[in-house]
């Protein structure tokens, strides 16, 4: 797979060329593992940039283990807000419980035990062994492995379980024991930095002697991009259902996305409805007959491949409210807002 010659000049170029260009993070000098254990769980799907201020705020509010493993899950999802994809913030919750039981609230420094942890793969695992304690792990996200993949001429799918497995094999063989959090944070920040997806700058690149997708003219084609599905444009609506001042928002109990978070009673308009008809069958979801209706704004968002349109509607009750319980609360403009929220909700509260 690696030349000699690979082997030895890529880790020492990287680091090399680390010294001088590190990205500046809230953990560099003082890595503490629970600490990486956040900010590896918020970054698994989302850029750098936007995790910094949420991390911020979110060890602010759970400084330690225990902190967070006696929050409750309502709050935990309220500082996670906006970042999407929650599954991730139940199962650092959950980890944190079981962290507190099991290995008396310190993160194990150990690959093997933090994977067994709910929503710890090895990216996050190998972040924490080797940038905290200093272990000779992996750590790949998407732009070592794209580096990864142009350094060798992978022809594979980076995006599938098995050329992973390769690629972090072969990071195995390049990992230098002295340096393992700083070389694979190198190759993060090299990513993400010189060797992007779309241009990369091979010409100022301290890897380009190494590359054999440089080398071959190949760096635009490599790693290989598999057809993207279409996005498809669809319409959700919402009712805003008014009651002396108090509007009644609903919690998401169903499937894995958005489960646990608020938002106002909301259905995807079917073929051949009108927005009405589909506002009224989100208002029987809570044993409301609608009583006329205004437009009252419309937000736009992407969600997975979906182009979504999302209409609110607006209503006042006359008959009797439907009760408060579990999963329906009736709340002022203010409290809407201390709830956890879909950003798309958010950003729909912020035009009411
Ligand atoms: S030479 Fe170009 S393609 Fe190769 S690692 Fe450097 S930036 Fe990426």
């Amino acid at each position: 797979m690696w030349t000699p010659e690979q082997i030895e000049a890529i880790p020492q170029r990287l680091l090399e060329w680390y010294k001088g260009n590190a990205r500046p993070m809230p953990w560099h000098g003082n890595a503490d593992p629970y600490h990486l254990l956040v900010a590896a769980t918020m970054l698994q799907q989302t850029q750098v940039e936007t995790v910094l201020p949420y991390l911020q705020r979110f060890l602010q509010r759970f400084p330690t283990i225990s902190d967070l493993a006696q929050a409750d899950e309502e709050e935990v999802l309220r500082y996670w807000a906006g970042l999407g994809y929650y599954t991730r913030a139940r199962n650092l919750h959950r980890a944190a419980q079981q962290i507190l039981r099991r290995h008396n609230g310190s993160v194990p420094c150990r690959a093997d035990a933090l994977s067994r942890l709910p929503g710890v793969g090895e990216y996050t695992a190998g972040a924490v062994v080797s940038i905290a304690c200093g272990k000779p792990e992996p750590a790949l996200d998407s732009n070592s492995y794209r580096i990864l993949a142009r350094l060798l001429a992978f022809e594979g799918d980076i995006l599938l379980t098995s050329s992973r497995r390769l690629l972090g094999e072969a990071c195995r063989q390049i990992l230098p024991e002295h340096a393992p959090g700083e070389f694979n944070q190198a190759l993060m920040d090299l990513g993400a930095l010189v060797c992007t997806a779309r241009a990369p700058r091979c010409l100022i690149c301290p890897l380009a002697g190494e590359c054999r997708a440089f080398q071959q003219g190949r760096q635009n084609e490599l790693p290989v991009r598999p057809p993207r599905r279409a996005t498809e444009k669809v319409h959700d609506v919402c009712v805003v259902i008014e009651h002396r001042h108090r509007w009644l928002m609903v919690k998401r109990m169903d499937g894995q996305l958005w489960r646990g978070l608020w938002e106002f009673p909301r259905v995807r308009v079917m073929e051949g409805e009108t927005l009405e008809q589909a506002a009224q069958r989100a208002a029987n979801m809570v044993g409301v007959q609608l009583d006329g209706w205004e437009p009252a704004a419309t937000v736009r968002h992407g969600l997975m491949h979906y182009s979504v349109t999302l209409h609110a509607l607006r209503t006042r009750l006359h008959e009797q409210p439907p009760p408060a319980g579990e999963a329906i609360r009736w709340v002022t403009a203010q409290e809407a807002k201390r709830l956890p929220l879909p950003s798309p909700m958010r950003r729909l509260l912020n035009k009411l």
